[in-house]
């Protein structure tokens, strides 16, 4: 299979798996190219369903978590979101087609070098790189409609639920260790309503 055979065939796992949902959601997946988000070397398995190493010890997350919590944040036109872990800058790429602006914060400098210059690469203007510590969020622009956090925390870091909007939607990954619990909170008179939506693995979120 060539690389668009492969990325047809992801695509409609996706949807038989039911990870992938509604259809603009679909069309996003089908327009970014996963393979300008990873390393060169490993261009073969930009369609495996599969988290791959993206340097400094950390991983571009699979296909089918980006899916998920994609689904998970109903994206709009209008909104405004906030990334915690830019890594790759895939998911925010996927983003960045649903949504009207995505800021992505992330503690890394050379991934956060390097999620800029995939974005740029792939064309998206839409979406701005931070260097930082996201847990702290982006008090500049908040409120934000929707926040995604792509590192697992031991807890729902409090500036996070402050920065988001009444409303809003947070998907998060909470727990210490290797697993977490994928959070999907809404915010309702200042208060994040929880609802746990399983079990996720992801790299821990540092400070
Ligand atoms: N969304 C990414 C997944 C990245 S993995 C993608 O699509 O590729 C999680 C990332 O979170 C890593 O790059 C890690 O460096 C970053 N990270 C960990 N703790 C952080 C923090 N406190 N603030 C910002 N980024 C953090």
């Amino acid at each position: 299979m060539n690389l668009s055979e492969k990325k047809h065939a992801l695509i409609e796992h996706l949807k038989s798996q039911g990870y992938l949902r509604t259809g603009k959601v679909i069309e996003a997946f089908r327009q970014v190219p996963r393979e300008n988000f990873i390393p060169p070397a490993q261009k073969e398995y930009a369609y495996a369903d599969e988290p791959l190493p993206i340097g400094s010890g950390q991983t571009i997350s699979a296909p089918h978590m980006v899916a998920i919590m994609t689904e998970l944040l109903e994206p709009k036109k209008t909104d405004k979101v906030l990334e915690v872990g830019a890594g790759s800058g895939y998911q925010a790429a996927i983003l960045s087609r649903l949504v009207k602006r995505i800021y992505t914060v992330e503690l890394e400098p050379d991934l956060a070098r390097g999620a800029g210059e995939s974005l740029k690469k792939s064309g998206y203007d839409n979406v701005d790189v931070m260097v930082g510590d996201g847990s702290k969020g982006y008090p500049k622009e908040a409120p934000f409609d929707k926040i995604i956090v792509t590192c697992g925390a031991d807890k729902i870091p409090k500036p996070l639920v402050e920065q988001l909007k009444e409303g809003g939607i947070m998907a998060i990954p909470v727990g210490s260790g290797l697993y977490q619990e994928l959070i999907l909170g809404v915010k309702r008179k200042g208060r994040l309503e929880t609802e746990n939506k399983g079990a996720c693995m992801f790299v821990p979120l540092r400070h």
